[in-house]
């Protein structure tokens, strides 16, 4: 049994906490690894090596920083594959997936080399006679990321590049589930130039999160995961004065209109609905059919594609859907459908006794595509985050009727509407109010350039995450106002100062 620990100071570190927790391959359902559970003291040796990098990192010149992180991205560019093995070994998803977030991710590396431009600053000449006032950004100190399973590469990197590009020291609290990701980044780093400290893993749990939460030396959290753990960490973090940004659970709505191209629309329902096997914060899980007609045209399309989902290990390349991340959690996704069922909901295409064939994958934790039609409003299926293949379709009778329902749920991360009516999408993107909106789009995730996040109780704090809202997050503004000998008045002034 091998065991992942941490990476502190630019090295590999092993825990002597004495706590750990296996690691499982969910395509085989077997484990041969266990994570480390950082102590209390080995947190507070990742924060002390942060925090005395800190000094020397944010005085770089930022075009230095910025060099090595460009050093960082070639070297995902030539070995994205290795990461996505990787990720598809303790995930599950296909490897195409895995190197979609790859992708993603080192997109936002990309955004993070421009930090010189972005870092720019502002500057008023002669804002009174002989007086002269400049903004720039400074960076933070140490940031703290904590991140969920479902993208151990992609989350962490809407995180890390723009906290180091803008001068920050990083500590990286990666999900149990998935830990290796993180060390091989941090190893990645080291080899672009990173220089030691600057960016540190800490595996854990509960224990290690809330020594983050509440060190005087960590000055911001970045979080992504559930929503009741999105909660705790905004409020924990607040009070303890830090800076904190927390992305939680969703419920994702597309409303299909009577005009839209139907086959356009069951396409992006199923990539949208089972990719990655609907463990997606962006995943469509409630498709939202405007008149019977429509639904009962779109069923009919969807049941033979969701009937011939290729589920299978992420080594099998024809593999369209892998397994769900664990043993409980297929047993949740399950109940969640048993509920659907009982509360009087048609199961129409059902993925609960899905058995894997392939020799070694039989007890992975696969279930088949499931479709339930005539979900209602009261309903458990609709209410929660399943985090499963499993798509809901609500009926609705009008385009109103549809957006009060979107309206209706507390998640709003991000939502999409299918028609060819400009007067409809347009009113939809206006009205709606969910962070993230899809005009025939079915996983409107915003590129590094621009910022993702939700709305409602898919967010906790201010801030989005990458493109300039993620600058914003980890940077704070210091305004200069100057003036020279020659301007000085000598008499003492009394007055709030006017300047004009
Ligand atoms: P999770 O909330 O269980 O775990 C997320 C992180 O929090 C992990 O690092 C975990 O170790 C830590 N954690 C768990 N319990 C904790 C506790 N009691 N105290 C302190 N820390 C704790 O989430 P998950 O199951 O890993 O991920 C799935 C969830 O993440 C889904 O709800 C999904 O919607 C959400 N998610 C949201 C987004 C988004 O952008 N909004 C993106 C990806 C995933």
């Amino acid at each position: 049994m091998t065991e992942i620990a941490h990476y502190i100071n630019g090295a590999h570190t092993e825990s002597t906490s004495g706590r750990s927790q296996a690691v499982f391959n969910p395509a085989t359902g077997t484990s041969s690894k266990s994570v480390a559970l950082a102590s209390v003291s080995e947190v507070e040796s990742a924060i002390a090596a942060a925090k005395a990098a800190w000094p020397t990192w944010s005085k770089m010149p930022a075009l230095r920083r910025a060099r090595i992180l460009d050093r960082f991205k070639s070297i995902l560019w030539e070995r994205g594959d290795q990461l996505a093995e990787i990720i598809s070994n303790e995930h599950g998803k296909t490897h195409d997936d895995a190197m979609g977030e790859v992708t993603r991710g080192l997109e936002v590396v990309e955004f993070a080399v421009g930090a010189p431009n972005f870092l720019k600053g502002e500057y008023s000449e002669n804002v009174g006679t002989g007086v002269d006032s400049h903004m720039i950004r400074q960076s933070l100190g140490v940031c703290a990321g904590i991140v969920p399973f479902n993208f151990p590469a992609m989350v962490p990197m809407w995180m890390f590049p723009v906290a180091l590009a803008t001068g920050n020291t990083f500590i990286l609290k990666p999900s149990e589930r998935v830990p290796s990701t993180s060390l091989k980044i941090a190893e990645w780093l080291t080899e672009a130039g990173l220089p030691e400290g600057v960016f540190n893993v800490v595996q854990g749990d509960k224990e290690a999160v809330d020594v983050l939460l509440s060190h005087p030396d960590v000055k911001a959290i970045s979080f992504v995961g559930s929503t009741p753990i999105a909660q705790y960490i905004h409020q924990t973090g607040s009070a303890n004065g830090k800076r904190v940004q927390a992305l939680g659970g969703a419920k994702n709505h597309m409303i299909i209109m009577p005009d839209a191209d139907l086959d356009m629309a069951a396409n992006a329902l199923m990539g949208a609905g089972y990719g990655s096997a609907g463990e997606r914060c962006m995943a469509i899980s409630v498709a939202v059919p405007v008149t019977d007609a429509v639904a009962d045209a779109l069923i009919e399309k969807l049941v033979p594609m969701i009937k011939a989902l290729k589920i299978g290990p992420s080594v099998d390349s024809t593999s369209e859907m892998g397994p769900l991340i664990s043993a409980q959690h297929l047993d949740k996704v399950r109940g969640y459908i048993d509920a659907g069922e009982t509360d009087g909901a048609k199961v129409v295409v059902d993925g609960r006794d899905f058995k894997q064939n392939q020799q070694g994958y039989e007890n992975g934790y696969f279930i088949g595509g499931t479709l339930i039609d005539n979900v209602t409003p009261d309903m458990s299926i609709w209410k929660d985050e399943i985090f499963g293949p499993v798509l809901s379709v609500v009926r609705r009778d009008s385009y109103q009727d549809a957006v009060d329902l979107i309206h209706a749920h507390k998640y709003a991360n991000g939502t999409a509407v299918f028609t060819r009516d400009g007067d409809v999408a347009r009113n939809f993107n206006q009205d709606i109010e969910v962070g993230m909106v899809g005009i025939n789009v079915p996983i409107p995730v915003p590129m590094a350039f621009h910022s993702f996040g939700g709305w409602k109780a898919s967010i906790f704090g201010d801030h989005h995450m990458h493109g300039m809202e993620g600058v914003r997050f980890y940077t704070r503004i210091k305004t200069t106002t100057s003036r020279w000998p020659s301007g000085i008045r000598t008499d003492a002034e009394f007055t709030m100062p006017t300047l004009g």
